[in-house]
């Protein structure tokens, strides 16, 4: 059952055969698996669900995966995503063209399905530690999870062990709708007995101590409300 804590796999293939394989594999490895059969697809996937991974078939019809590849790398928002391209081809000069447009990983076909699962799951762990060690940014929003410390420009925030939590989730996907049942689940943990409206008074909180003392009266919320959806950072 999916829970919203699994990592977001977004497999995109043409062939349904491998697709379904790859979904198979994920799944029953505890990832929650996305799939896509060609590239504008893919496109729509990214932007809606932002997945923590995408494993990216190098030929597809129409938008090819070089250009899919290039496309995440080319925006703020999806440039962290580890793409791991998929290629028949084999030549050293395709693999550095490959690894060139950033893609962080490249398996050649046909692989060994234990080979790539292997690879996801370094890939996640690379950008986890990353993600652990760095400063998360957004617009003039800082958060230093190491020094357990909020910025918005100069100005230190101060924030409950519960809204800096949720900043956080919030910059680790910038841009990302999160439902109330998500962000109890990210936030909460997924066991624990919570009611959703306590989420809408977290978020009043850490927009209140986001918005500062109202000195600045340009102090902008940058949390958006999406009705019947959720809470979106930026
Ligand atoms: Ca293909």
């Amino acid at each position: 059952m999916a829970t919203g804590n699994e990592p977001t796999v977004l497999v995109v293939e043409d062939e349904a055969s491998q697709r379904q394989v790859l979904a198979y594999n994920l799944k029953s490895r505890g990832y929650r698996a996305l799939t896509a059969a060609d590239g504008e697809e893919a496109l729509l996937l990214i932007e809606e669900e932002m997945p923590d991974l995408v494993i990216l078939d190098w030929m597809l019809p129409e938008v090819s995966g070089i250009e899919i590849c290039r496309r995440i790398k080319a925006r703020e928002e999806t440039r962290d995503i580890p793409v791991i391209m998929l290629s028949a081809r084999s030549e050293e000069s395709d693999r550095v063209r490959g690894l060139e447009t950033g893609a962080d990983d490249y398996v050649v076909k046909p692989y060994s399905i234990s080979e790539l699962m292997a690879r996801v799951k370094t890939n996640l762990r690379r950008l986890r530690k990353a993600v652990e060690g760095q400063v998360l940014r957004h617009g003039d929003i800082s958060l230093d999870a190491e020094q357990h410390r909020v910025f918005r420009g100069d100005t230190a925030i101060h924030l409950g062990p519960t809204e800096f939590r949720l900043l956080h989730v919030f910059l680790e996907k910038p841009g990302r709708v999160w439902s109330r049942e998500q962000l109890l689940d990210r936030v909460w943990g997924r066991d624990v007995y919570v009611d959703t409206r306590t989420v809408d008074v977290h978020v009043g909180r850490l927009r209140k101590a986001l918005r500062g003392t109202g000195e600045g009266q340009d102090s902008v919320d940058p949390i958006r409300t999406v009705r019947g959806a959720g809470y979106a950072l930026g």
